[in-house]
């Protein structure tokens, strides 16, 4: 018997090999085709980005940078390397580039490495107002190893504080200024923070994890060329492989490059970093810029019909592809809130808001994004429609039948709107 026989452990398919984990998958590709899937850090990558995070490239060792590696035979994946660099660098118009940060979370750690000594001063906004854990929360590697301090929004309207950033960038003398969210629902102004980190003599660095989807498509300013460093995932409203990647200063490069590996990380995800590239290469298109438009614009329509609808939002609108939800004056908890639209056929997540007197596990809020239904193809008439959805889920007395018939005014979008149609009909799991 051959390895090219069908039969052989090297090429089975799954269904025959494992059925019980074929099994998981088919129900998850049919969940996230059945439900109006909106939490905001989410999205649906295409079909040829998983093509490539499926791939041999997996098997592959390639330690190093391309052409500088640890291991012999890495003549292709050289190449895939440098086709991600130089489309991230077209995508973003930065001057250098690492691609191989596995996350988010893992990107923001080497940024760090890159430039910070354990015990320096960092100031970041605060997890409760919207910033993110690798930003210094206590029981993170970012909190245990460097000395973070926090701003936050305003009471009034729930914006960015300039001026509180200004003073406790002056009192603190961080080393580094870290700009950036996972639930702020309006433009961060990057000059403004460059203007500080400048004055107290900090690098700003800009994680850019949520918004790097619309920076590339031209609907949020960009912070390539303000700031010092920019990490970034690729899988929000990026739509691509989950992962990371860090961008900076030419001078920077190689400290970034030494912090990735190897100060962090082993071996890249040679099969991701093709993924990497595949969604790059999406985000050169017009169809792309053209979505992340779409992006801005469902989430406005879906923020008006929410204020029409009588649901209060932080900031009272969004600039970008979120919104939060306000339930701080009413008996619902975010908790309950988002059980109601899961049951309405709605999923999101439930979100601390500014000032939340509930605790995180409960909190006071939802937040809501548009990236994932945008990328599959629904507009303003459907974003009204799911304004009224989620409005009638939130009414206080509101029945488990009401929530049904929700459910099916929800089902009936999402069915309008097939979601890989080639993975739901059974052809093929990925
Ligand atoms: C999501 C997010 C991250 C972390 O990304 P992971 O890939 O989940 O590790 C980092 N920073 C911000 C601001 C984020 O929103």
């Amino acid at each position: 018997m051959s390895f090219a026989d069908e039969s052989s452990y090297l090429s089975q398919d799954i269904g025959e090999v494992d059925p019980d984990v074929a099994r998981l998958l088919r129900a998850e590709v049919e969940r996230q085709a059945e439900t109006l899937e909106m939490i905001a850090s989410e999205n649906f990558t295409s079909q040829a980005v998983m093509q490539a995070v499926g791939s041999v490239l997996t098997n592959k060792y390639a330690e190093g940078l391309p052409h500088r590696r640890y291991y012999g035979g890495c003549e292709v994946v050289d190449q895939v390397e440098e086709l991600a660099i130089e489309r991230a660098i077209e995508v973003f118009g930065c001057e250098h580039v690492n691609v191989q940060p596995h996350s988010g979370a893992t990107a923001n750690e080497a940024a760090y490495q890159a430039v910070l000594t354990p015990g320096d001063r960092v100031l970041a906004m605060a997890l409760a107002h919207g910033g993110h854990l690798s930003h210094g929360l206590k029981v993170n590697f970012s909190g245990r190893l460097y000395e973070f301090h926090h701003y936050g929004v305003r009471r009034g309207d729930c914006r960015i504080d300039m001026d509180q950033v200004a003073q406790m960038a002056r009192e603190v003398r961080p080393r580094l200024i870290v700009a950036g969210a996972s639930a702020y629902p309006r433009i961060i102004d990057f000059p403004a923070f460059r203007e500080i980190a400048d004055e107290v003599g900090a690098l700003l660095m800009v994680d850019m994890a949520h918004i790097a989807g619309l920076v590339a498509g031209g609907v949020h300013p960009s912070p390539i060329g303000i700031a010092d460093i920019v990490t970034t995932t690729l899988h929000k409203s990026l739509g691509g492989p989950r992962a990371g990647m860090i961008m900076c200063r030419a001078d920077l490069g190689s400290a970034v490059d030494r912090a990735v590996f190897p100060g962090l990380q082993g071996g890249p995800l040679m099969h991701v970093i093709a993924g990497k590239a595949v969604a790059l290469g999406h985000a050169l298109t017009d169809e792309f810029r053209d979505r992340q438009r779409q992006v801005v614009v469902n989430t406005s329509v879906l923020a008006d019909g929410l204020l029409g609808g009588g649901v209060a939002l932080v900031t009272g609108g969004s600039d970008n592809h979120l919104i939060l939800v306000d339930l701080s004056g009413t008996e619902l908890t975010g908790a309950d809130a988002e059980v109601r639209l899961d049951r309405a056929g709605i999923t999101v997540n439930k979100n601390g808001i500014p000032f939340d007197e509930r605790p995180p596990t409960v909190t006071s809020g939802l937040r809501i994004g548009t990236p994932a239904l945008t990328t599959r193809g629904l507009k303003e008439v459907e974003m009204a429609e799911i304004a009224r959805i989620i409005s009638a889920a939130l009414v206080p007395e509101v029945s488990e039948s009401e929530l049904g018939s929700l459910r099916e005014r929800s089902r009936a979008i999402s069915d309008r709107f097939p979601l890989y149609p080639r993975l739901v009909s059974g052809s093929a799991i990925a």
